[in-house]
């Protein structure tokens, strides 16, 4: 199948780097024809990110960091400027003080609490929003969370909470905008190595674990969920909202480790 996204444009936020989901799944949608904008936090990050937004023909790369709801502002300003409308948003944020994601969760800090729930879930609200007004023909919206919502995983402490208040507000905002025709979903990815993904503590243990232990017996890639997010944004999915869909080699549907000394 080919040109499944051809005529739609869409914002991808959460590029740093060529290990990004947010990388991942705008190639995918490139692949496939859609037209797209990208925001990057900080010039450090705009130097990886405007070169990386070259190679897919993208001319729209706009500073955006969450915690300032100006440049949240002004980057849905500049959408609408320059296309009027917009068919698709990919959030793929997420922050927490990794001094924050080792030892107890009980040691959480106020201050990181309310910093980590701004930045990893609430923007997502903010952005859905700014969005959903560019939305008139409908559209599509995905955020990125991971199973520390629903279950404790070592180290992941308060991104899990936060993660879990994320999950929820999909549910939300799918409620709020699926009259106007906008479904909005959830891929909850498995491990990956990425820049935010090696904040968490023995990220590498967690990862070996999960490649042992999933049915697929391997971890996912940028790759295996750009094809994920490619159906919950193209048309594919038209009947789908409010979802949280797992990509990840199907380790959540487990309920002990499948080490093979355990088998017969
Ligand atoms: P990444 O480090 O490549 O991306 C995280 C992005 O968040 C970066 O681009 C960073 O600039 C952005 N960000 C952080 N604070 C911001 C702010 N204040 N304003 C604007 N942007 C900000 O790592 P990633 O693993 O690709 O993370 C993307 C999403 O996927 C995150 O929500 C993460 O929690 C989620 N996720 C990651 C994994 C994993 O194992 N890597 C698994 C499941 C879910």
């Amino acid at each position: 199948m080919s040109g499944l996204m051809t005529g739609k444009r869409g914002l991808i936020m959460g590029v740093a780097n060529d290990h990004s989901i947010a990388w991942g799944i705008a190639q995918a949608l490139h692949a496939q024809g859609a037209e797209l904008a990208f925001t990057y936090q900080g010039e450090g990050f705009g130097k990886r990110v405007r070169p990386l937004a070259e190679k897919v023909g993208a001319d729209l790369v706009i500073p955006c960091d969450v915690e300032a709801i100006e440049t949240v502002d002004s980057t849905f300003d500049t959408i609408e400027q320059a296309w009027g409308g917009i068919d698709f948003v990919v959030h793929a944020i997420g922050f927490s003080d990794r001094n924050e994601l080792k030892g107890l969760y009980a040691d959480t800090t106020r201050a990181n609490f309310s910093r980590t729930m701004v930045i990893s879930c609430f923007s997502f609200t903010e952005i859905a929003k700014r969005a959903a007004n560019l939305m008139k023909d409908g559209g599509s919206m995905i955020t990125l969370t991971y199973a520390g919502s629903t279950r404790v995983m070592p180290n992941y402490n308060v991104m899990g909470v936060a993660k879990a208040a994320l999950e929820a507000s999909v549910r939300y905002l799918a409620a709020d905008y699926g009259q106007d025709g906008i479904r909005v979903n959830a891929i909850s990815a498995g491990p990956i190595r990425t820049l935010a993904g090696s904040g968490v503590a023995n990220a590498r243990e967690m990862y070996n674990f999960q490649q042992r232990n999933s049915p697929m017996r391997r971890t996912v890639t940028i790759d295996d969920v750009g094809g994920s997010a490619l159906y919950l944004l193209s048309d594919l999915s038209n009947g789908v909202t409010g979802e949280i869909h797992y990509v990840d080699s199907g380790y959540h549907i487990t309920s002990m480790p499948i080490i093979e000394e355990l088998k017969n």
